[in-house]
């Protein structure tokens, strides 16, 4: 029962008139910004910095350096650096997206704590709340929509925290009684993915759930719900996780999994970042690792429009029979040229196997020879799973698969997807993501499915992520996914479509460096309108919140479907103040836009 109709039922609504305004509400809040003049002291800061054993740090935002000469060389060097995460992830005061036009542009905050362990995180956050300061946290950096930044704020960056440990019999702490020992990996939730993929798979011949994207933060990834390129057959990644510390608004270092804490434990898988305390370890599961992956890599083009529409209802048909399964992820692209571009990754079938799938598709494309032209020779085929992220073998096999920080003195593991390379640095025209329910497969929605794909590629170019969709995996791995706080959509999901479009390093104020507002706000429309032709097929579908429409309306309903009431209780119960905010994250709609203030 809530209070309004407590109120009603015991009788004393009609004081209501006489209760002062805001009785029963939460108090006003107005965090402190940096000229007011109860902004803590000096000296003040340098309490905190003792208490973090020197590790606070002002944070120089490099961007500035551009302003008054944005012609320079210091300058130029500065914008070919911004395509490089490495660098990204490095520096305190630049995030990997920069902003996104109309909603945000990233800015530094006064001051960092660059922490070591969960002390120097507690210590970070007691004075945060003590102080009445906007608390920002970062760790790999990646948020689309501008959750790991925000101007007069205090941040906690865990870039440095990065320890992996791999341990063969790991409980839960508490779950002795319940839960056997099983093989499992400690994150500092600093790490990045490829540091735990390098730990597990490369050095250790084993799987870890984690993200794509080899520069993502675990601990981002882990709240959002995370998915990887092998998702369709072990799942979320948040669905992986067996313990994890966190220091809450209180500044109480907490221990939570399926006996302790168990209510924050299932927040933090897919609850969102930023929103319930400040994670500083992770415990996953390990799994076995099969024997081969590999992929499917072309490009088909289509001649003419009906042509086109042909194709697509040939690939839906397609992957309905042999590829809506747990052993295909990844992605495939229908764009406005008339293209469709597969980029699929597989696991457990080796060159041979992987190649015979496609024979069926490929021998159709290769019958209409007028209609269509495969523009670049297939590539199909298998590779050893244990070499799939090790940065050595790539560079001797499949050189262009990774891009290496080129910076003299880094680690050659500093390496990311050249798929990825263009959303480095990027700034966001506009972006939506959409579940797509499996039930646009069957066999009489299949032509429905075709068409939208179509109408939609008219507009924008649009992906169908298979792997970020949880129909056609194990049950195992959809019975898991519902013990999490992600939308239920994704259970009956086959893939999730996106349409997405931006620019490459850009912002505002920097003449030759300026977001094409333009070109940007024109894109935006299409993406709407395309992503509207897949809404009227797969209504009410709900979008990831980690990927998804920074102006995404109903994002509670959207990001976490039936799960958001008990989401909006956990957070008034572990943060009723507020401390954690991020835009659109559960609890921040008593608050206003910027984060500072509470309504
Ligand atoms: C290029 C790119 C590729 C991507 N690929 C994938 C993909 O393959 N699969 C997928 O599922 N998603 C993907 N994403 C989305 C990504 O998973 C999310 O944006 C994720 O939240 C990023 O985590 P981060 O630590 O890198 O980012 P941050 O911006 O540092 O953090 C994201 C959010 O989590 C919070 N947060 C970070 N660390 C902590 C912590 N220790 N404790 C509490 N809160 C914290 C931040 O405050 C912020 O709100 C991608 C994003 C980008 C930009």
């Amino acid at each position: 029962m809530n209070r309004r109709s407590f109120l009603k039922s015991s009788g004393a609504g009609s004081l209501l008139g006489l209760s002062p305004r805001g009785l029963f509400a939460s108090p006003a809040i107005r965090r402190l910004r940096r000229s007011d003049p109860r902004w803590p002291s000096k000296e003040a800061w340098k309490r905190l910095n003792d208490a973090v054993g020197g590790n606070l740090i002002p944070v120089d935002f490099p961007i500035n350096a551009c302003t008054s000469s944005p012609e320079s060389a210091a300058c130029k060097a500065l914008f070919a650096n911004l395509k490089n995460p490495y660098y990204i992830g490095d520096n305190p005061a630049v995030t990997q997206t920069l902003g996104w036009v109309d909603a945000w542009a990233t800015q530094p905050s006064v001051h960092a704590v660059a922490a070591r362990n969960a002390a120097d995180i507690a210590a970070a956050v007691n004075f945060a709340r003590k102080n009445n300061l906007r608390l920002v946290i970062k760790g790999g950096g990646h948020s689309y929509q501008g959750t790991s930044n925000a101007p007069d704020s205090l941040l906690i960056w865990t870039r440095h925290m990065h320890d992996v440990t791999i341990q063969s019999d790991f409980v839960p702490r508490g779950c002795r009684a319940t839960h056997a020992p099983q093989r499992a990996v400690t994150l500092g939730s600093g790490a990045i993915w490829l540091q735990a993929y390098d730990a597990v798979t490369t050095k250790a011949g084993a799987y870890v759930q984690g993200g794509g994207c080899t520069t993502v933060g675990v601990a981002g990834l882990i709240q959002s719900g995370g998915f990887g390129s092998f998702s369709k057959h072990y799942g979320m990644a948040a669905a992986g996780l067996l313990e994890a510390e966190v220091v809450t608004a209180a500044g109480e270092v907490r221990i939570a999994n399926a006996c302790t804490n168990s209510d924050l434990f299932w927040a933090l898988k897919g609850g969102g970042g930023g929103t319930f305390g400040v994670v500083s370890r992770l415990t996953l599961r390990v799994r076995d690792l099969p024997e081969f992956a590999g992929g499917a890599n072309f490009t088909v083009k289509a001649s003419s429009d009906e042509a086109y529409r042909r194709l697509i209802r040939r690939f839906v048909g397609f992957y309905r029979e042999a590829l809506f399964n747990d052993q295909w992820g990844e992605q495939a692209h229908f764009s406005p040229h008339n293209k469709l571009e597969i980029s699929m990754v597989h696991l457990g079938l080796d060159t041979q196997q992987s190649q015979k799938v496609w024979q069926p598709f490929l021998h159709w494309v290769a019958q209409s020879s007028a209609a269509y032209t495969i523009e670049s020779e297939p590539g199909i085929g298998s590779m050893p799973f244990r070499h799939w992220w090790d940065a050595g073998w790539r560079h001797e096999h499949h050189s262009d698969a990774f891009i290496a920080d080129p910076r003299s003195g880094a680690s050659p593991n500093n390496v990311w997807w050249d798929g990825d390379s263009g959303q480095v640095g990027c700034v966001i025209w506009g972006y939506e993501s959409l579940w797509m329910p499996a039930s646009l497969l069957e066999d009489d929605s299949q032509e429905k499915l075709a068409n939208a794909l179509f109408a939609a590629s008219r507009f924008s170019e649009v992906g169908l992520h298979f792997n970020k969709g949880l129909a056609g995996a194990p049950s195992e791995a959809i019975e898991a996914a519902k013990n999490t706080a992600m939308n239920p959509a994704v259970c009956h999901a086959f893939a999730l479509a996106i349409v997405a479009d931006g620019q490459g390093p850009a912002y505002p104020g920097i003449p030759g460096h300026e977001p094409d507002l333009a070109k940007g706000r024109e894109a935006a429309a299409n993406v709407r309108r395309s992503m509207n032709e897949l809404r009227a097929v797969a209504p009410g579908g709900g979008a990831y919140v980690s990927e998804s429409n920074f102006f995404e309306s109903d994002f509670q309903h959207s990001y976490w479907g039936t799960n958001y009431p008990r989401l909006a209780e956990l957070k008034k119960k572990y943060d009723p103040d507020g401390l954690f905010i991020v835009h659109n994250g559960a609890g921040s709609e008593h608050w206003t836009a910027d984060g500072f203030t509470r309504r």
